[in-house]
């Protein structure tokens, strides 16, 4: 049995946690500490609030501090305020029997002048809101530059709460050699985000057994024109360059022919099915693993019992027949602890798929759209400047040809240099992309009556039907931030509830949330389909709204919606 003691904790520290009365870790403390004492490296853990998280992060930050050092060592940010004096309060009781740790809270609606004093009385543990903590930044009241670890607990929730643009500021603040640990429940592509722009090599560790495996997969559906689905397949592709997939057809044909195709469009690709040899299938199974092979495309059948760690996607070019076999394919990702994305690319008419699998299985299906050219470019361009920060150099082997290499390119001011680097690297996807169209099909649309000439400039006018008779409006959480415009916005709406665009109204869009005006008579059965919903891997609140058109309804929103953030 694994004891605090064997995970090599100091002794003060463990004098602490007896007393506490913890006395053994519990499973994220027993995967996290660990790592956290021994290397060096960054982390990822996808755990929920009430797992031990805060003595996970807590007990390797404290080992970690210098305590004769009175500059600002730690980091912590956390959403809300709640969470922060929550933290703040385990961290001194962690500490304890440690001299010289000292520990601040700082967090919007309290007094600032107070938190600037505990700051200047030498705190070397910080734990913010990331509101106050730009506030205190630009006051000049604290500095982060010798800041060493960085935890960013709850960080679906900070983002869900809009703050990535602060946590964007606030990591600029800190150097570069510092440790990021990432502590969230949830692991959407935004979370994800984040962790591949701000963090190296992360170790990713997730809690949560039994059942909970699916917890870890996140189920996307994408709608195009059935003869667009190759087309879609291969942006998918290209905007994740991490990606490292299955890719599942429903005929050794289709199987065959898929792969065949993306290899003579450049992509890494194989097939798997029952008409190769178990030689054949051995080799390609053997490439796969050795991630020599990145779309591995195949059968169910061929596919069963795989077990290849770390596959990111699942990718259902064809919806498979049963339920089960979808929940077989999926399983080939999220597992051991990683998390995947099990992405159906469909056309229209399998959009009632869609829904019966998600009714059958209770898991939500996030719709998305196919990647742009503009969002791919910027993905690859993403992915290649983290390639050039990280790159190993050594100086001693690379010393040599180095001087003649600068002497060559010595006409080159930096930004040509940049300019040529981007070219050679982006060049085939600018071109790729240049005029793509959108292959997303506006579901709304399908169902929409054809309507006469515009004769008012487009501005006057709603852009959709508004259904006749009594309407309520409803708030939402999402908005332009989340990348929606009206269309998409409807066709959200008519994926996640199954309408069509006849029954929604008005949209009025804002940043962070929306209002929507949905038909009186369905109004309640649109917010029973949000009871699980989550957009990208964070939770959609909705509720009665002010109103679409209700602008002083809509004001005092607005400003509740402000003053929970500043709160925050
Ligand atoms: P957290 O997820 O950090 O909020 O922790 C949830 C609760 O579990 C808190 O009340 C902690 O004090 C408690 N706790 C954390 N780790 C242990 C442990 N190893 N043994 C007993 N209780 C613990």
């Amino acid at each position: 049995m694994t004891s605090f003691e064997t995970l090599g904790i100091r002794a003060e520290i463990l004098r602490a946690l007896g007393e506490l009365g913890f006395e053994k870790p519990t499973p994220v403390q027993e995967k996290t500490i660990p790592h956290l004492l021994a290397g060096d490296g960054d982390m990822v853990a996808l755990a929920q609030t009430g797992t031990g998280k805060t003595a996970a992060f807590g007990i390797p930050l404290l080992e970690r501090l210098e305590p004769q050092q009175r500059q600002v060592q730690a980091l912590v940010l956390a959403p809300t305020r709640e969470l922060c004096v929550q933290i703040a309060k385990d961290l001194k009781h962690f500490s304890s029997y440690l001299p010289g740790v000292g520990v601040v809270a700082v967090y919007g609606g309290a007094s600032i002048r107070d938190q600037i004093t505990g700051i200047r009385r030498g705190a070397n543990v910080v734990v913010a809101t990331p509101g106050r903590l730009i506030d205190l930044l630009e006051r000049e009241a604290l500095s982060l530059a010798a800041v060493r670890t960085v935890v960013l607990d709850e960080a679906d929730e900070m983002l869900n709460m809009g703050f990535v643009e602060d946590i964007t500021t606030i990591l600029q603040h800190t150097p570069p050699e510092k440790r990021t640990w990432l502590f969230s429940a949830t692991m959407g592509p935004d979370v994800r985000r984040i962790a591949m722009q701000y963090m190296h090599d992360a170790q990713e560790v997730s809690v949560g057994g039994g059942n909970k495996a699916n917890a870890d997969i996140t189920h996307q559906y994408a709608v195009v024109m059935a003869r667009d689905r190759y087309i879609a397949l291969k942006r998918f592709v290209d905007a994740d360059p991490a990606m490292f997939a299955i890719i599942f057809c429903r005929t050794k044909q289709e199987t065959q022919e898929l792969a065949e195709h993306l290899t003579k469009d450049g992509y890494n690709a194989d097939a798997l099915h029952g008409d190769l040899s178990q030689q054949q299938r051995d080799r390609v199974m053997a490439r796969y693993r050795a991630r020599n092979l990145q779309l591995l495309v195949a059968t169910d059948v061929a596919a069963r019992g795989i077990d290849v760690s770390n596959i990111t996607h699942v990718v259902h070019f064809d919806l498979p027949g049963e339920v089960e076999s979808y929940t077989h394919r999926s399983g080939r990702t999220g597992r051991a602890g990683k998390t995947g994305i099990s992405l159906s690319i469909i056309g229209v008419r399998d959009v009632q798929k869609v829904r019966s699998l998600e009714h059958r299985l209770k898991v939500h299906f996030a719709y998305v759209k196919v990647p742009d050219g503009p969002e791919i470019v910027e993905r690859q361009l993403l992915t290649f400047i983290g390639r050039i920060k990280n790159a190993p150099v050594d100086p001693e082997t690379m010393g040599r040809y180095l001087a003649a290499v600068e002497l060559d390119l010595a006409d080159l001011s930096r930004e040509e240099l940049v300019q040529r680097l981007v070219a050679l690297e982006l060049g085939k996807f600018l071109k790729r992309y240049k005029d793509a169209r959108d292959l997303n099909v506006d579901l709304a649309g399908k169902d929409r009556k054809p309507r006469p000439e515009r004769t008012a400039p487009e501005a006057d006018r709603p852009r959709f039907e508004r259904p006749a008779g009594p309407m309520r409006s409803m708030f939402i959480s999402l908005g332009t931030k989340d990348g929606f415009d009206k269309g998409r916005m409807l066709g959200y709406l008519c994926g996640i509830t199954g309408l069509t665009g006849q029954h929604f109204g008005r949209i009025l869009l804002k940043d962070a949330y929306s209002f929507i005006d949905i038909a009186a008579d369905r109004f309640d059965e649109v917010i029973s389909h949000f009871g699980a919903a989550n957009y990208k891997g964070r939770k959609v609140r909705v509720d009665e709204g002010g109103g679409a058109t209700g602008a002083r309804d809509f004001k005092q929103v607005k400003k509740t919606f402000n003053k929970a953030r500043k709160h925050a």
